[in-house]
């Protein structure tokens, strides 16, 4: 993806990282740097600091970081190219032609637009005389007109090449109909085939409205090994770990909390109940990037998964995911019906609403799932509850919370609440013991404390890094600095991706270009928030003995560089065990 560097070193300089940031996130001044909740991770106090200096960010939490481009990336979840859009536009300068970027773009284009033609084209088969048995099928589901309307479902007819001879007709190439994957090609002939037949057909829509694959519900179950759903593969346009389905109009939804459900169908049903807030995972385990692309929206997500077993793991999987993403997480478990679906059609929306309202928090949630484990009128097996619960109580924050849930074990295991708080304590006790031994392994290794979070870096050579480390940070702070390295090449760095970031910083200040980390190119975002988190990391006074000391102890020149850097090494470890402290 190749702008011209000019271009790039306009557009930092005139999307100043505090600005970037400061539209999404509250700043607040202390000394050169700028601190504020982290929009990446849930958190209380702010541990994600900003330093218009450097031109980036850094959070201390989640160690994500990089520059104003990274930003936009990150939040919008947007490609490189994207996001550079996104900022040329915010400051109104012109994108220079970029062939690779314009073409890929076009190649989007040109899928979304196919997308919508093969949507248009299921959707009328649904109504022609092929489309009938689908068509009773989707109304005996209970979906009128309407519905069948605003959701754009469809009908893939049971044939070999239906869609391909359609969609060949409108103008589309057989290289665009392979990219959409809608078809798949034959191993031995090389022809292709609909990849949908004899499917009811729900589109896909992104949150700005491109429909970007289907889903497909089988009809007539002839092939016994067909499965029930079928999904888009992954193409240009369509990652299921980054969509769901539904979000296009929940997104919209004035009932200020998510509802995340299993099926399309349920999703579906919901909306139509007037629960405009529903979503449905894409036929994959609730995801990283789904969370956080609900937390843009809302703060509360009310979750439903199947009552079966695969629905519960599901559920105690999805907990954590969201909550790590700063979302307060409610349980609705299905009562006299298997899904959402089954229940509006047996009981209407008024009583799903009183169901919704009783809805569990986690924690009622998880000490129900314990309490299933066990029975209660069997002593040892009583014993054993009333352990595992208190170790989940004993992890609430709040006393107020650990008494009214301790107050409800014991009544539920017939013992006295003392009892009950004396078990919490222990298992408390207990949780700081391992914390603490733990912290003790940490401390004992602290080299392996020091290594990135990022797995395709390695420190081996612990004092040529910490070196390296200091020298990126102190050339991004006075450029000039790099007139005194002696030559000093990237390739001479023991760490690849410094030396890397170091060669691109050189070139830049030779081309007389601004020197910052943002203009860093062709970095993956783990080993941008990696260089992100050194230069925040080293803070302070710029000198030039210590950057040639830095140097030669990169060259291997003098072994009396080594003394600094051993100081270095400390203050570094010093300085990682405070930023741990600041986690939320
Ligand atoms: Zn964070």
């Amino acid at each position: 993806m190749a702008f011209p560097p000019s271009f790039i070193d306009e557009l930092i300089a005139r999307n100043p990282i505090e600005d970037v940031v400061g539209q999404r996130v509250n700043l607040r001044r202390s000394g050169s740097n700028l601190f504020g909740l982290c929009p990446f991770h849930g958190e209380k106090t702010a541990s994600f600091s900003v330093a218009p200096d450097k031109g980036i960010y850094y959070c201390f939490g989640c160690h994500k970081g990089g520059g104003a481009i990274n930003f936009v990336m990150e939040l919008e979840g947007l490609s490189y190219p994207d996001a550079v859009r996104n900022l040329a536009e915010r400051c109104g300068m012109e994108v220079p032609e970029d062939e690779q970027y314009q073409s890929r773009y076009r190649q989007q284009e040109r899928l979304w637009a196919l997308h919508k033609e093969a949507a248009r084209f299921f959707h009328s088969q649904l109504y022609a005389p092929v489309g009938k048995a689908a068509l009773a099928y989707a109304i005996g589901r209970g979906m009128p007109k309407s519905v069948l309307i605003k959701f754009g479902i469809g009908y893939a007819p049971d044939s070999w090449d239906a869609l391909i001879k359609a969609l060949r007709s409108k103008g589309y190439t057989d290289e665009e109909l392979k990219e959409s994957g809608l078809v798949t090609v034959s191993q031995k002939s090389g022809n292709l085939f609909d990849r949908f037949r004899d499917r009811l057909m729900f589109p896909i829509i992104d949150i700005r409205g491109n429909i970007i694959g289907f889903g497909g519900r089988i009809m007539n179950n002839k092939d016994p090994n067909a499965a029930k759903y079928l999904n888009s593969p992954e193409t240009l346009i369509f990652n299921k770990r980054k969509n769901l389905f539904g979000l296009n109009f929940a997104k919209k939804s004035k009932l200020g909390y998510l509802i995340l459900v299993e099926g399309y169908m349920d999703a579906i049903a919901l909306h139509q109940h007037g629960f405009d807030c529903a979503v449905a995972s894409l036929g994959t385990s609730l995801t990283q990037e789904h969370a956080v692309l609900i937390s843009r929206y809302v703060e509360q997500v009310v979750l439903i998964y199947d009552g079966d077993e695969a629905g519960q793991r599901a559920t105690r999987r999805a907990i954590p995911i969201l909550e790590k993403a700063g979302i307060q997480v409610k349980v609705l478990k299905m009562r006299d019906a298997k899904d959402p679906d089954e229940y509006l059609k047996k009981f209407g929306a008024d009583k799903f609403r009183l169901l919704l309202e009783d809805s569990s928090n986690r924690v009622e949630y998880q000490l129900n799932a314990i309490k299933s484990k066990y029975d209660l009128r069997e002593d040892d097996q009583k014993i054993r509850y009333v352990h595992e619960s208190a170790e989940l109580i004993s992890t609430l924050p709040s006393s107020v919370q650990r008494e009214v849930y301790g107050g409800r074990i014991a009544e539920a295991a017939g013992i006295s609440t003392e009892a009950m708080q004396l078990e919490v304590k222990k298992a408390y006790k207990r949780r700081l013991e391992r914390e603490r031994k733990q912290q003790e392994k940490i401390d004992l290794a602290p080299v392996q404390s020091l290594q990135p979070k990022v797995r395709t870096v390695r420190y081996d050579n612990m004092k040529s890094a910490m070196a390296e480390e200091k020298i990126l940070a102190n050339a991004l702070q006075d450029p000039s600095l790099m007139d005194q390295a002696k030559g000093l090449k990237g390739d001479r760095f023991s760490v690849e991706l410094l030396g890397r970031v170091y060669d691109q910083l050189y070139t830049l200040y030779k081309n007389g270009l601004e020197v910052t980390l943002a203009a860093v190119a062709d970095l993956t975002p783990e080993e941008m928030s990696h260089i992100a988190g050194v230069c925040q990391r080293q803070d302070g006074p710029v000198s030039e003995t210590a950057f040639t000391d830095c140097v030669n102890t990169v060259l291997g020149i003098s072994q009396a560089a080594m003394v600094s850097t051993d100081a270095d090494l400390l203050a570094f470890r010093n300085k990682l065990r405070e930023s741990k402290g600041t986690k939320s």
